[in-house]
């Protein structure tokens, strides 16, 4: 956050600003996904799995490499925080890194990358039903990797001590840990920044902070997946429900949300599964 500048602006000051931007990480090298493909390969799938996430909650469902998912508002607004790990754990989820690549919200053609040094897609997204939303004009927009997920730590800190228990990192921790009979301690080591499901986000363009707003999710909408690798997947359902109001609280209502994993009758034409990256990891020694 910008406080008042102390220092005197220099002659040129305005010359600097006007510069225009460059994006860091120019994708059109990037390998694209063929969407056309993969939605060609729903024709015909059978789902194999439905998982619930209770309201305030988590839960963990296994998706195969090749195979979709889809997490689906049910009931009421509702937004959630993903997880995604290598069916093995050895990956995780680098939302830092993918918003480099891809901006701060995701939607059809994105992929979630593994951290280094494997920094390989782990999923695609092949549908967004939300994908009409756009930017508004605060800035805000949908599926956001800006945020990081709600936590007891954050809410201790900010609460002058305060104690809540289903923020959506303890439930990512307690679901995953039954997930993998992990101790708490254990599977807490492996939960990592999200993916905002739904949740609708962005900075304040005066100060910079990160703000949420009453995501426009209706039951029906959905997000749908395609699994580039094995994968565990670990959904919460946020107790900020909508998150129009606050979070780490029981005071929103909230809802549960749907994943179903879907196997389709043959994988998308041309579909390889994505190698590890190139990178001979010497570090110039
Ligand atoms: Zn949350």
């Amino acid at each position: 956050m910008k406080p008042t500048p102390d220092h005197a602006a220099p002659a040129d000051a305005e010359a600097r600003r006007a510069i225009p931007p460059v994006i860091c990480y120019p994708v059109e090298t990037l390998p694209r996904p063929d969407l056309a493909a993969y939605r060609a390969a729903r024709a015909g799938w059978q789902k194999v799995g439905e998982t619930r996430v209770p309201a305030r909650d988590a839960a963990a469902f296994e998706v195969p490499a090749g195979h979709f998912f889809r997490i689906t508002s049910i009931e009421g607004p509702q937004v959630g925080d993903l997880n995604l790990f290598s069916a093995d754990l050895s990956e995780r989820f680098y939302s830092g890194k993918t918003r480099a690549l891809h901006g701060t919200h995701l939607s059809t053609g994105d992929r979630m990358w593994s951290g280094f040094p494997t920094l390989r897609p782990m999923a695609t997204i092949t549908e967004d039903t939300l994908d009409w939303y756009g930017f508004d004009a605060f800035g805000g927009s949908v599926h956001d990797v800006i945020g990081t997920r709600c936590d007891p730590y954050t809410h201790c800190l900010l609460s002058e001590g305060g104690q809540y228990h289903l923020c959506c990192h303890s439930n990512l921790t307690r679901a995953l840990a039954a997930a993998r009979g992990l101790s708490l301690s254990a599977a807490e080591a492996l939960v990592h920044d999200v993916l905002n499901v739904f949740m609708c986000t962005g900075f304040t363009r005066d100060t910079g902070q990160y703000f949420m707003k009453a995501s426009p999710v209706r039951p029906g909408d959905f997000l749908e997946f395609f699994a580039e690798i094995d994968l565990l997947g670990v959904l919460s359902a946020c107790p900020g429900g909508d998150c129009s109001a606050e979070h780490s609280s029981d005071a929103a209502a909230c809802h549960p949300l749907l994943v179903e994993v879907y196997r389709p009758v043959a994988p998308p034409a041309g579909w390889v599964a994505p190698a590890v990256n190139g990178y001979d990891r010497s570090h110039g020694r």
